[in-house]
């Protein structure tokens, strides 16, 4: 049968102790085959906004604008619960954790293991490459294809969403740095260019945010749908791993400490 790969080499996702005795990783095993059939009638039904961020789901639970949909801090560090589909293989699971782990390195991000964590992320092979905006509450699915998706800075860019984070060429001063051409847009994805009123943070626009789309998004003609005005032959959205500046965000929304 299938098998659960829990494990990074001999070490957990992450080592810290709920409230029993039990490692997180070892109470998720036994919750797998209840999970599964809980998450199945979710997949292929999830409409799309802006590319790849799902529409928020109506919730008469507390909303999240309340907490601006930021995930809570406990502490020093903002824990994140888990899941990923038992779908992938042990190399699929390996490279979303590996993205999982690069936020703790450099943010007060810690992803654990989901047990009875009411609010989490569910990591499954739906269709494409999709996130929701920020905490959504319950369940909340992150859609990485595992044709198409596994990728480094696929994984950082759809947790970055549910961090909180637009994407890059849509932020509120990206008229001073990026021309959208909508004559190469392809008719019906023009949404996916509209300027947001997003709180940057006080960080620069950055070309190579891992939040940033390439020079031909949504192109219908193979032509650029995006240019950038200090130097039109500029390449950009191909950065493979967060920016500096992502990262400068991450911690300043959540208030990590140096
Ligand atoms: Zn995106």
């Amino acid at each position: 049968g299938k098998s659960m790969k829990l494990h990074i080499g001999s070490s957990c996702l992450i080592r810290i102790r709920i409230s029993s005795s039990k490692r997180l990783c070892r109470v998720l095993r036994a919750e797998y085959s209840q999970l599964e059939r809980l998450h199945w009638p979710i997949q292929h039904k999830t409409p799309l906004i802006y590319g790849d961020i799902a529409p928020s789901k109506s919730r008469n639970a507390v909303p999240c604008t309340a907490t601006g949909c930021k995930w809570p801090k406990s502490g020093d560090y903002v824990y994140i619960p888990v899941y990923i589909s038992s779908s992938y293989t042990s190399a699929e699971r390996n490279i979303i954790i590996r993205g999982l782990v690069s936020f703790h390195s450099s943010t007060c991000i810690r992803f654990v293991w989901r047990t009875s964590h009411v609010d989490y992320l569910y990591f499954y092979s739906g269709t494409g490459c999709w996130s929701y905006l920020g905490r959504q509450g319950g369940l909340q699915a992150v859609s990485l294809r595992n044709n198409g998706c596994l990728y480094h800075s696929t994984v950082q860019h759809e947790v970055s969403h549910a961090l909180g984070f637009h994407h890059e060429q849509v932020r509120s001063d990206r008229d001073s740095y990026v021309q959208v051409l909508p004559q190469n847009i392809i008719p019906g994805y023009e949404h996916n260019f509209e300027k947001i009123q997003t709180n940057n943070l006080g960080t620069p626009y950055d070309f190579n945010s891992v939040m940033h789309y390439t020079k031909y998004a949504f192109s219908k003609n193979g032509q650029p749908t995006l240019l950038s005005k200090a130097n039109p032959s500029l390449d950009f959205g191909r950065a493979t791993s967060m920016s500096a500046n992502d990262i400068a965000r991450i911690n300043k929304l959540y208030g990590c400490s140096e």
